[in-house]
């Protein structure tokens, strides 16, 4: 696998890959400022992987740079922004400075516009979700898979001023095709390694369980939109300080953002 995980391009190429040039909160467009110009162009071309990150060791061979803590885990939150779940984990988030990437959904970031900008006024990363979150993503007509990654990336950037560098496919549905389309919208398709399946609210116990069975170097999965996300809440509240007091560090992801 390790042939397969490599970039093309200067980013492969440098230990400190060019970092797309992120506005700050305040360059956020207000009502009366002007849209921004488009989205940056992310930081060389992306030959396509032949499997997506599934673990901060896949991370680092796709972008060189600095070694992750050997105690560290990283924690991703998908399918928001949601104007109730979203908030609470970021005050939970907050209060033990733990850094997430927030995997959106591009018509989630629609209408709930300010939640967005809050996940990145408050330091977190975003991923793109695309746009719909359609089904049997890596199935689908390369034309959608454009389209689905494309608008979702126009939205968060220009909602946010945050340009995705990383690209999840709902449900983890992959193909070569898909990684191909990933590849040329030059983002990084990222996994996870440790799934609690918060998402069919198997009980606050069942997620705490399995979220506390994380090992170092894992990517951990959670969801902050798609329904009722109490459960996930409640199981995070008791897990991020048991994992930080386990000594474990949460690392933010999307190492090409300030
Ligand atoms: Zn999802």
């Amino acid at each position: 696998m390790a042939g397969a995980l490599v970039l093309a391009g200067s980013a492969a190429a440098s230990a400190s890959p060019a970092r797309v040039p992120a506005p700050r909160a305040t360059a956020v467009p207000r009502p009366t400022a002007p849209r921004p110009s488009p989205a940056p162009p992310a930081p060389a071309a992306v030959r396509p992987l032949r499997r997506p990150v599934h673990t901060l060791k896949d991370y680092r061979r796709v972008l060189p740079g600095r070694a992750f803590p050997a105690d560290a885990v990283a924690l991703t939150i998908d399918d928001g922004p949601h104007p109730v779940w979203t908030p609470k984990i970021l005050r939970l988030l907050d209060r033990y400075h733990v850094p997430a990437l927030f995997c959106m959904i591009g018509n989630q970031v629609l209408g709930h516009e300010a939640v967005a900008r809050s996940v990145v006024r408050d330091g977190h990363q975003i991923a793109n979700h695309t746009w719909s979150h359609p089904t049997r993503m890596g199935r689908r007509p390369h034309t959608l898979m454009r389209r689905e990654l494309a608008r979702a990336q126009e939205k968060i950037y220009d909602t946010t001023g945050y340009a995705p560098t990383l690209f999840r496919s709902p449900g983890g549905d992959w193909s070569p095709a898909l990684l191909g389309a990933a590849a040329k919208a030059r983002m990084v398709p990222l996994d996870w390694s440790d799934d609690p399946r918060d998402w069919t609210r198997p009980g606050v116990t069942a997620i705490t369980h399995r979220l506390l069975a994380a090992r170092p170097g894992q990517i951990l999965l959670c969801h902050d939109g798609g329904g009722d996300r109490s459960q996930t809440y409640a199981a995070l509240r008791t897990v991020i300080p048991a994992l930080r007091a386990r000594g474990y560090r949460f690392v933010a992801l999307d190492q090409r953002h300030p």
